[in-house]
């Protein structure tokens, strides 16, 4: 059956002489992995559009499950430009597509999230407040996949996590902990107050108030360092790219 989807490219490798495999993040039906033949010819079916994160128009053929299913057409909607000098901006969409494909599983929609992929490579692409941008796009998987940690409360106690107390990152449980409920065996990632409500604006919804936040650096460390922990709990592994946006 032919089917139609807006997708972006997350995976290219080469399969044979002419033919290469392309792994998509669509917005009709999420991940799907393609066979393109003729997709390693500049001259072939789909000209030059078979790029790492480029946003295309696709034709394909829907396969049983044990095959790929078969790429027919593909135009080119757009392409990720990040600016030539920063490494950093290239290094953020290569992390993008890392969680998708990681994060997300074959034939399981997220138009939510496919949007939320579309606008961070525009904000990844001009590089004023990448950190921010990168933390941003996180927070949007985590809360289209059910892996939000609460930001609300103490999961402990269910006190609110005011900004003038320290409290510590209970991955396992989802959620901050204050000192109260905290145990001695616990590991010790700690995060301001201040911090937390600095992360709720980040994982709204709303894609314009998060625009507007300038956390302090220490309020960026501590969230850099709590969603790494987050993101490498969801993924069961760190993350490779991670290594490379420092
Ligand atoms: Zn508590």
């Amino acid at each position: 059956m032919a089917e139609k989807a807006e997708g972006l490219i997350l995976r290219v490798t080469d399969f044979s002489e002419s033919s290469r495999i392309v792994v998509w993040f669509t917005r009709e039906f999420g991940r799907i992995s393609t066979l393109a033949k003729g997709g390693r010819r500049l001259k072939g079916p789909f000209e030059s559009a078979l790029d790492l994160l480029a946003q295309c128009q696709i034709v394909f053929l829907r396969k049983s499950s044990s095959t790929l299913d078969l790429l027919t057409e593909a135009r080119l909607v757009g392409r990720f430009r990040p600016p030539e000098k920063e490494l950093s901006c290239l290094y953020a969409g290569y992390y993008l597509a890392e969680l998708l494909l990681n994060l997300t599983e074959d034939y399981d929609p997220h138009p939510g999230l496919y949007e939320s992929a579309r606008l961070a490579l525009t904000d990844f692409a001009n590089s004023a407040k990448l950190p921010l941008a990168v933390l941003r796009w996180e927070w949007r998987v985590l809360d289209e996949i059910g892996q939000r940690p609460e930001l609300e409360v103490c999961v402990g106690c269910g006190a609110l996590l005011t900004e003038d107390r320290v409290f510590g990152v209970w991955i396992s449980q989802g959620g901050l902990i204050c000192a109260e409920c905290q145990r001695e065996d616990q590991q010790r990632l700690l995060v301001h107050g201040g911090t937390a409500k600095v992360l709720r604006t980040l994982a709204a919804e709303d894609d314009q108030a998060w625009r507007e936040l300038s956390p302090t650096i220490q309020q960026l460390k501590e969230m850099r360092a709590m969603t790494t922990a987050i993101v490498s709990h969801a993924m069961g592994k760190r993350p490779t790219m991670l290594a490379y946006l420092k």
